[in-house]
């Protein structure tokens, strides 16, 4: 017997829990698998992560450059927007274009 294949020492007496199935995720819920997948194709995972998080002033070109040949440069922008991501470059934009096209949106579902 291996040390992970010991049961477990537990306080609890009713331990029920363990077997029980988990709740089904509501269907508004993000599904946290599907919300990752995305980083494995990020292509600012192979370049200086420096770049996509400038000092203030600082150049965004470079990270911009390497946004525009990212496969997952949707989903990048689309999690961004939704986490309200304020700092860094994400889906090619800069805090300040992300605020923008989230005050248009709004401005476009309340028209
Ligand atoms: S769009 Fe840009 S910031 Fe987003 S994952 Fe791709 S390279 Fe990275």
């Amino acid at each position: 017997m291996t040390y992970f294949e010991r049961p477990a020492l537990t306080l609890l007496t009713d331990t029920s829990y363990l077997a029980a199935e988990p709740e089904p995720a509501p269907p508004w819920a993000e599904d946290p698998v599907a919300e990752e997948t995305w980083r494995l194709s990020a292509l600012c995972a192979e370049t200086d992560p420096e770049a996509f998080f400038p000092e203030k002033g600082g150049s965004t070109r470079e990270a911009k450059r390497v946004c525009v040949g990212c496969d997952v440069r949707a989903q990048c922008l689309e999690f961004a927007l939704t986490n309200d991501e304020r700092f860094g470059i994400w889906g090619g934009l800069s805090e300040r274009e992300r605020r923008r096209l989230r005050l248009q949106r709004r401005d476009v579902l309340s028209a």
